[in-house]
């Protein structure tokens, strides 16, 4: 037990929900400061006034996520199943699909390969890994699928998919880290039996919300923006708007380029602190089209869809079992999103509705409501999904990633070595780091 311990917790995202309370049963006396009025980080659900559920971050989990699950079930949530009925669409070029073309497949194969050869606690350790790092995904793919059709569609799906990112901007290191923490293309990129398997009645923030309440009173403090962290042989003390708080030992549970926005004293190493400059947010645009009825099932379309071109590189069928609704769900990642941003918000709206049209016909055009959200304009997100690194950073800097600065230790869904980038991943990263702090002497 670790009666008397005190730890100062920044963040309450699922990461720092979950290491406060790992640390809380274990005995230590927790503080835990969120500079938003609310808890869950990433995640956010809007209600439609007939209470059908748009969540507007995460939304998934899927098999091999255990932690969720158990989660789920431990603060007395339910989950579920994701629509998926009829057939998903690939739009190629001008061309309706029922599947991308094979060699593809041979694609995925291959970089399945490849991750399964990493370790994922450090991938820099790979034979080939200074290679791969210094390899862009986009180039690799134009090298390695036999044609620009398919490297383009492979990328659109892999960086923007997983990582909303562009292929030109994030390494083939970094892309197969994140397959080897998730098992691979399989888990990641399936509906059901994969990561897009089920959704949490209520939206994550209830899960959040349900995870502090679990917490002691006057443990969290919210809109308690950390601005600086102070340490010293004898304890760690975080500074806010309206005062300090004190520790033995500091978990910061933010992604890397939140923490580096931090001051320290003293400050970080120079490869801690490089790391926070080297692994930048994602950038996506998820936006909710609503409409009086899944009115695309009764032609047999799943609402599921990819895309080689267009603003949009995926579409799903995101309306929920409890309402009439029907819902289509878009993601815009990288320099489409930009090109969206760019526009006026009329501009924009015909541009998506156009976009949801082309995979299941005019009747998109008329929603009766468009939902945009833009993660990207939060000051305490800056972007999503999540953070990679740049190409050519995972040699110095990866190794700082968890490392621990003295009475400082690291968490956030980008630590994690299971499921990176996920709500598992955050879960895993904070119970890790609250482990650390428990073992330290
Ligand atoms: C649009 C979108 C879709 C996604 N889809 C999925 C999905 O379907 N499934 C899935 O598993 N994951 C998904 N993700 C990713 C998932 O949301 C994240 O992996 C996860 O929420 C990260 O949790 P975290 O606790 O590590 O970080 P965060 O959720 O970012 O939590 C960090 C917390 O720290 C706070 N904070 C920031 N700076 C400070 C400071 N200086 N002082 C105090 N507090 C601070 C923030 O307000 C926040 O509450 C999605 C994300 C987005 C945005």
């Amino acid at each position: 037990m670790a009666d008397g311990l005190r730890v100062v917790v920044v963040g309450a995202g699922f990461s720092g929900l979950a290491a406060a309370l790992a640390l809380t049963r274990a005995g230590a006396q927790v503080r835990l400061l969120e500079a938003r009025d609310r808890v869950g980080g990433r995640v956010l659900t809007r209600w439609l006034p007939d209470a059908t559920q748009l969540d507007l971050g995460a939304q998934w989990i899927g098999p091999t996520q255990d932690r969720m699950y158990a989660l789920v079930a431990e603060h007395g949530l339910t989950t579920f199943p994701s629509a998926a009925l009829g057939a998903p669409t690939v739009l190629w070029g001008g061309e309706r699909r029922a599947e991308p073309p094979a060699r593809g497949a041979r694609v995925l194969g291959l970089l399945d390969e490849y991750a399964a050869r990493l370790d994922p606690t450090a991938p820099w350790q790979a034979p080939e890994a200074a290679q791969w790092d210094r390899t862009l995904l986009g180039g690799w793919l134009r090298a390695t699928a036999g044609d620009d059709d398919t490297a383009d569609y492979l990328g659109r799906l892999l960086a923007g998919g997983l990582l909303a990112t562009g292929a030109d901007e994030v390494s083939l290191l970094h892309l197969l880290l994140y397959l080897r923490s998730a098992g691979g293309t399989g888990p990641l990129l399936g509906m059901a039996g994969g990561a897009q398997q089920d959704r949490i009645v209520g939206g994550p923030p209830a899960l959040a919300e349900r995870m502090a309440a679990a917490l002691p009173p006057e443990a969290l403090t919210l809109a308690a923006p950390v601005r600086a962290v102070e340490q010293n042989v004898d304890g760690v003390t975080a500074w806010t708007d309206t005062g300090r708080v004190n520790g033995d030992f500091l978990v910061v549970a933010l992604a890397p380029a939140l923490a580096g926005r931090i001051r320290y004293a003293p400050p970080l190493p120079p490869l801690r602190d490089g790391l926070t400059q080297r692994m930048p947010m994602g950038s996506a645009l998820k936006v909710h089209a609503v409409y009086p009825e899944p009115f695309w099932r009764a032609d047999g379309l799943s609402g599921v869809s990819t895309s080689t071109t267009g603003p949009l590189t995926e579409t799903v069928d995101n309306s929920t079992p409890t309402s009439s609704l029907g819902v289509l769900t878009g993601f815009s990642y990288a320099s489409d999103a930009a090109v969206l941003r760019e526009m006026s918000p009329e501009q924009r709206r015909q541009c998506l509705l156009d976009a949801f049209a082309a995979v299941v016909g005019p009747a998109a055009g008329d929603p009766v409501d468009l939902v945009e959200y833009d993660w990207s304009t939060e000051e305490w997100t800056r972007g999503c999904f999540c953070g990679a690194l740049t190409p050519g950073a995972w040699n110095a800097y990866g190794p700082h990633l968890r490392t621990p600065v003295g009475r400082v230790h690291w968490a956030g869904t980008e630590t994690a070595t299971r499921w990176t980038g996920y709500l598992e991943g955050a879960v895993r990263a904070g119970e890790r780091a609250a482990t650390e702090v428990l073992a330290r002497p």
